[in-house]
């Protein structure tokens, strides 16, 4: 089904975006939220599992004392009220992957709430205010089988993993995010990735989003410019990379406008997005008066964290992030375009672990703002999902320094080591691109390339050293580009002009 869409500019012309963000935040404490089940990914279906996260009969459920400390410590970094006392409530709905027929989750009465959080887009600070950050717990995995695209609309029939079931959540909520405007698309992204950033350096999850650790549902809605009046809204779930956000963001925004300008009217429902064709398509209609029959969970105690506890974990907080990015700017010694950019691509902690592995900060920053950038818009996924660490990425730059391969043998390795051939090391033994600087060798190519081009290496002997680059190039082409060119350079000198 293809949609019509407005160009973007009219869109902007027309009306006013607002966002909402929602994003969850799979943890990674040893146990599940409610009991003492492995909170793993993967592993044999349903090995898992116990009479708790499978909600049987009489199975009493235990607060997970890490997971509340992870969701505080979350809540403080977003600048967020922490609960002096609250509970845990049922939303009762039905679903095939969650066994107990209703999600352990919060309310009314969440952990953390009233928080924001500063995003940097192309150097601007942006402020996103956080509504709530509240616990919750996971569902297990359907698997539908027998069909060409692994959703239910086709299959043969269906099983279900329940070892998910159980695994403690964050999910973080924003406000309404309004004043974006034409960068309403960049906010949603630069929030993610900053979110991310965040949650990687308290260190509470392992903050995938292409394994799903971390998840963005996009709430998007219109309104006719200026009239200050929240339009209809639509939330594309479980977007999965930085760049999808921005791209879901772009398209709803394209089509809200050109179904409103065409006399129609918005209908509030969840959308899927469809990394491959860019597209959003229809879910299920939701209301906002969706009654999930919460009421608060009988058979956990409420939670009740002490102010000492709480200003203890204040203490464990990282660095806030945009006094890190100032310091890390000082060390680098980056330009604010430098910093900038390297930000916007969400290469600011790659960069940092690639220095930190060892690499001079301009080479980290060449490497991921360039090489790997170019990859990483290639393939359509974000930096940080590439097959590549950045302590690979280091030891590259020191094969380079090391002059056991030159910048452009070097992208040949990193293509090898995105290829899966193995390590850096590996790549160069396997495809034999290491360069040459025994002078036995060069001396080799050197005579032949100034045999055949008697003309160039008159010009050399009467001082017009500058030539030397075209007999460098053709040793080079000799040595299928595995040279040494700075000691091409200086024997081709040595022979011509002493
Ligand atoms: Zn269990």
């Amino acid at each position: 089904m293809t949609e019509t869409l407005m160009a973007y500019d009219d869109v902007l012309a027309a009306y006013d975006p607002a966002l909402g963000l929602e994003v969850h935040v799979e943890l990674n404490t040893a146990s599940k939220m409610f009991c003492g089940c492995p909170a793993e990914f993967g592993g044999e279906p349903n090995a898992g599992v116990c009479p708790t996260c499978l909600g049987l009969p009489g199975a009493m459920p235990v607060v997970n004392g890490k997971a509340v400390e992870s969701a505080i410590r979350i809540g403080l970094a977003l600048n967020c009220q922490i609960a002096e006392w609250c509970r845990f409530a049922r939303k009762n709905y039905f679903y095939p992957d969650m066994p107990k027929n209703f999600q352990t989750s919060q309310y009314d009465e969440p952990i953390a709430f009233d928080g924001w959080m500063d995003v940097d887009v192309d150097g601007e600070t942006f402020r996103v205010e956080i509504e709530r950050a509240h616990m919750e717990e996971d569902t297990g995995k359907s698997l539908h089988v027998g069909g060409a695209t692994g959703r239910i609309h086709g299959a043969d029939h269906s099983l279900v993993d329940y070892n998910r079931a159980g695994i403690p959540l964050i999910e973080i909520v924003t406000r309404p995010i309004l004043g974006a405007g034409e960068r309403a698309p960049e906010v949603a992204r630069a929030y993610v990735a900053q979110l991310r950033e965040l949650i990687v350096a308290l260190g509470v999850s392992e903050a995938r989003m292409d394994q799903g650790n971390l998840r963005a549902d996009v709430n998007l809605s219109l309104s006719p410019k200026g009239s200050g009046v929240l339009g209809t809204r639509t939330e594309t779930k479980n977007v999965n990379s930085f760049r999808s956000v921005e791209r879901a963001v772009r398209y709803e925004m394209q089509r809200h406008a050109a179904i409103l300008s065409g006399g129609g009217s918005i209908l509030q429902e969840t959308r899927h997005w469809h990394e491959d064709t860019g597209i959003t398509t229809s879910g299920r209609a939701k209301s906002d008066a969706e009654d999930y029959r919460y009421f608060p969970e009988p058979d956990l105690v409420p939670v009740a964290p002490s102010r000492e506890w709480v200003e203890e974990l204040r203490g464990t907080l990282p660095e806030n992030p945009t006094a890190r990015r100032a310091r890390l700017q000082a060390e680098w010694g980056f330009s604010d375009l430098e910093m900038r950019d390297t930000v916007g691509a969400g290469a600011l902690g790659l960069v940092e672990e690639t220095i930190a592995a060892g690499a001079a900060p301009q080479a980290a920053r060449k490497w991921w703002l360039g090489e790997l950038a170019r990859r990483s818009n290639e393939d359509g996924v974000d930096l940080v999902d590439l097959p590549i660490t950045p302590t690979d990425v280091a030891r590259v730059q020191a094969l380079v320094d090391e002059k056991v391969v030159n910048d452009k043998l070097a992208r040949q390795v990193l293509e090898g080591v995105l290829a899966g051939e193995g390590t850096p090391d590996e790549v160069v033994e396997k495809r034999g691109l290491a360069v040459v600087s025994d002078d036995g060798a060069l001396g080799a190519a050197v005579d032949k390339a100034i045999a055949a081009n008697p003309d160039v290496a008159d010009k050399i002997r009467d001082g017009k050293v500058a030539a030397a680059g075209a007999l460098i190039g053709a040793v080079m082409k000799e040595m299928r580009g595995q040279a040494d060119a700075g000691r091409v350079r200086e024997l081709i000198l040595e022979k011509l002009t002493v």
